[in-house]
């Protein structure tokens, strides 16, 4: 199955999820705009190496997605989008009564309302080219909830509620949006909160990851950033034209539990 001809717009791609995903859609000939808030040589060193490793076309564009403008400057920017992936997003956990205002509003803006403004700005271009692939990443706790996480939690629901509206509203066309729902995966974002978790529960890194972050993951294994790309490649696929409108779990059966 090849996706040459097709260029796919990942948010938030310069690391974790989103850079697994670049590769796999690479693999299978997609041509890629890669994105993030910064612009460092790094970003540009990453888009060359990527089109260098897969032999196809990759750009960087910056765009901060806490921004309006700059989610819809993105799409506008990349001019054609067959496929995008709504993959940015960031953390912040703490209780309710506690959660900080700026981070709550930073939260939906960059892990919800980013993917309206993107999808806005790409759905008349899928429509001109007559197909297109919308893929969310959501998260399983876009399925479920669990505490200190309310913002993260209310964004990935939200995200779950997009996806089906924009699949309503393109399901006679050869337009298709799905959400993934991934479990834990080992990227920067889950990297980071480790150290917390150990001083929290006073236990070693070993037994933080089985015991506490992967106590709901009942394959006591983290699901990888070539799986999330994988799944990301079959929902792009001819198999897929069917699929639209649903979630699909990556997540060692955390949700069947
Ligand atoms: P990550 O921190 O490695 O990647 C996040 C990406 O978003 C980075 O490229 C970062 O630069 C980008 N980003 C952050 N703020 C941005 C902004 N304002 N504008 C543009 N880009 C911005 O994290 P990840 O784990 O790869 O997460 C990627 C997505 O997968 C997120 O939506 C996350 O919620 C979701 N997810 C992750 C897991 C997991 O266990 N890692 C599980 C479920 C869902």
């Amino acid at each position: 199955m090849s996706l040459s001809g097709k260029t796919a717009v990942i948010t938030g791609s310069n690391s974790g999820i989103g850079l697994g995903i670049a590769h796999e859609l690479a693999k299978a000939g997609a041509d890629i705009v890669l994105n993030s808030f910064t612009d460092s040589d790094d970003d540009h060193k990453l888009a060359a190496d990527l089109a260098k490793q897969h032999g196809v076309k990759v750009r960087y564009i910056k765009a901060d997605l806490s921004k309006p403008d700059e989610a819809r400057g993105l799409i506008a920017q990349a001019g054609v989008c067959d496929i995008l992936v709504n993959n940015a997003g960031i953390q912040f956990v703490a209780p309710i009564d506690k959660f900080p205002t700026e981070k709550w509003d930073q939260i939906i803006a960059i892990n919800l309302s980013s993917a309206f403004h993107t999808t806005a700005v790409a759905l008349p271009m899928m429509r001109k080219a007559k197909w297109g692939r919308i893929v969310n990443i959501s998260s399983a706790h876009g399925l479920t909830a669990s505490p200190f996480k309310a913002a993260y939690i209310a964004a990935k629901h939200g995200i779950v509620g997009l996806t089906k509206t924009t699949a309503l509203e393109t399901a006679e066309e050869a337009i298709t949006c799905n959400a993934i729902c991934p479990g834990y995966v080992l990227t920067p974002l889950v990297e980071a909160q480790i150290p917390d978790q150990m001083k929290a529960h006073n236990m070693d890194r070993e037994t933080v990851i089985r015991e506490v972050m992967l106590d709901r993951q009942p394959s006591k294994q983290f699901a990888t950033v070539e799986q999330i790309g994988g799944t990301a490649v079959f929902l792009c696929s001819a198999y897929a034209d069917q699929i639209t409108g649903t979630t699909i779990s990556v997540d060692g059966g955390w949700t069947a539990l």
